[in-house]
């Protein structure tokens, strides 16, 4: 990728930078060729991969050369995009918000530095891996579960920075973290709520400390480099169950989240409870061109074809029960019971104990697997996708108003409608799979439409996105409107005391510091 240098410096400036920082790092680990910058690129980029080209990437081995990089970073005023892994498939990947970043790599900081199986809980680096998490709990037989997102190629901090979700009791992953040490702008360094006392005993089993708590204020934020994080984990069940059944129809999503949804509240059901639509099936089991060849979105005639050919429902519903059998085979009583009020098919029941092997690719166990990346072969070509994610209050009433708008608009573009719904105790997060083969501009001028279209449309009735790609951040950052923007002048506020030469992740969920506000798009 063709080097592009970041706002106000110059060729020279840029290279005295990364001189810098190579010598803080050694020569190895300053990435600044065409080849290091494709690597760091968004490899999913909906056309605009130059308006996120990284300058460079840099890779400290520890917190004392990431301290001594940001300081560096303000010398020169070159801004710094953080990754943990850098996996944001759909989001950007590792590529920053503002061209000409360097991409502070954290990957070679890749400890675990504590599990505690007691309390359980464990504390990471910023290169630790879903993978290499697993591999530690089982290696080491330690009885203590994770909880994974779909693609669970990146990493245990990163994930949890972006509000990631997984499926388990513990999938919204943002609510375990518990504790951080924090690289600050100025290159100082802290450690949030008990850990603020040195050798604290506390630090990761008390989500407090003593006066203000700022874990959550360095989660999609562009105010410091996390260094280390304590998550907590989910004690393994003595026994598990799942009830697996398809649900006929696409109205019946209405009925399906007033059925779950108080089940979440009340704790009979205590995972994120994942509803894909069918097509999420159809994604792992080829192509769409093995199920249909034809342009434009797959028509509903062949829709209802494939799902009566593969056995399948608009809809899955796929409940996992955690602890003793008894209290399981309790509670599965009463989810059949609700269920029967409404369809009379049979769940398909499953049950694991403690001592049997964890199931392969199972993400409601917390099992990491990088399989639901197949995904991106759907459309054929160099395929990709965006993810619209607008958070909706668990009713019957808000998820079929949020559902039949954005279908209608999905199928105005003529694109393949592939929803769920993760289902939370008050909210559920209504992800729309848009995919895309980067290489066919108009495939990809569409989407951009479609997606612009989404974000205003959901605003208009009252939804607001949770999550987004580098290219909408301040799209959907201007949606959040309250008071005139009041949230993001606060924002941004924070931003320039803390960050003065606004040098962390500039532009980051549409915040900016005051020498960059107007590059706001
Ligand atoms: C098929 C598919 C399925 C997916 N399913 C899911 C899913 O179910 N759930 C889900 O959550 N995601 C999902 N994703 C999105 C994504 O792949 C994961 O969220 C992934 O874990 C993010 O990559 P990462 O962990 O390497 O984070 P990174 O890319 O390293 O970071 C994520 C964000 O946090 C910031 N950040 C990272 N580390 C730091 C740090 N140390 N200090 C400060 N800021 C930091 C980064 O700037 C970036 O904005 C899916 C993607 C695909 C392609």
């Amino acid at each position: 990728m063709r080097l592009q240098l970041p706002p106000g410096r110059n060729a020279a400036q840029f290279d005295a930078g990364l001189a810098a920082f190579r010598g803080v790092v050694g020569d190895d680990w300053l990435l600044a060729t065409d080849l290091d910058r494709d690597t760091y690129s968004d490899f999913y980029a909906p056309g605009d991969e130059e308006l996120h080209a990284p300058g460079a990437a840099v890779a400290p081995a520890s917190v004392e050369e990431t301290r001594a990089i940001v300081r560096l970073a303000n010398e020169h005023r070159i801004p710094l995009w953080p990754v943990s892994r850098g996996k944001n498939l759909g989001y950007g990947a590792a590529a920053p918000r503002v061209a000409g970043s360097v991409v502070l790599d954290l990957g070679r900081m890749r400890r675990i530095l504590e599990v505690n199986p007691e309390l359980a809980y464990c504390v990471v680096e910023p290169g630790v891996s879903f993978f290499d998490l697993y591999e530690h709990l089982q290696a080491n037989d330690i009885p203590l579960w994770m909880s994974v997102p779909g693609n669970a190629w990146g990493s245990v901090m990163g994930n949890a920075l972006d509000r990631g979700f997984g499926y388990t009791p513990y999938g919204t992953h943002s609510r375990n973290i518990c504790g951080m040490e924090v690289v600050l702008p100025d290159g100082d360094l802290i450690r949030t709520n008990m850990g603020a006392m040195e050798g604290a005993h506390a630090w990761h089993a008390f989500p407090f400390g003593f006066g203000p708590s700022f874990d959550q204020m360095f989660v999609q934020s562009n105010l410091g480099v996390v260094t280390r994080m304590g998550l907590w984990l989910q004690p393994a069940p003595e026994s598990s169950m799942t009830l697996a059944v398809q649900i006929p129809n696409e109205e019946d999503i209405g009925w399906v989240m007033d059925t779950i949804s108080p089940m979440r509240r009340n704790g009979l059901i205590d995972q994120n409870q994942f509803v894909p639509s069918w097509l999420g099936k159809m994604v792992v089991m080829g192509v769409r061109s093995d199920f249909w060849d034809g342009p434009g979105a797959m028509p509903e005639s062949r829709v209802q074809e494939l799902l009566r050919e593969h056995n399948l429902g608009y809809w899955a519903v796929n409940i996992r029960l955690y602890g003793q059998d008894s209290v399981n085979q309790a509670k599965a009583a009463l989810i059949k019971a609700a269920f029967a009020e409404h369809i009379d098919t049979p769940f398909e029941e499953t049950v694991w104990n403690r001592g049997d092997p964890m199931i392969p690719m199972d993400l409601s166990m917390g099992v990491p697997s990088a399989v639901p990346l197949q995904m991106g072969g759907w459309t054929g070509g160099r395929g990709s996708h965006l993810g619209f994610s607008p958070i909706v209050p668990a009713t019957s009433a808000h998820v079929l108003r949020q559902l039949r708008r954005s279908r209608e608009l999905i199928a105005a573009h003529d694109v393949d409608f592939y929803a769920s719904f993760t289902i939370g105790e008050r909210a559920a997060n209504n992800i729309n799979m848009l995919m895309y083969d980067r290489d066919n501009e108009e495939q990809v001028r569409n989407i951009r439409a479609l997606f612009s279209a989404l974000v205003e449309q959901a605003r208009e009735a009252g939804y607001g996105e949770y999550r987004t790609h580098l290219t909408w951040m301040d799209p959907v950052s201007d949606t959040f409107d309250f008071n005139d923007h009041a949230l993001r002048r606060m924002n941004e506020k924070i931003k320039d005391a803390l960050d003065p030469n606004g040098i962390i992740a500039p532009g980051k969920q549409g915040v900016w510091p005051s020498a960059l506000r107007e590059q706001r798009t």
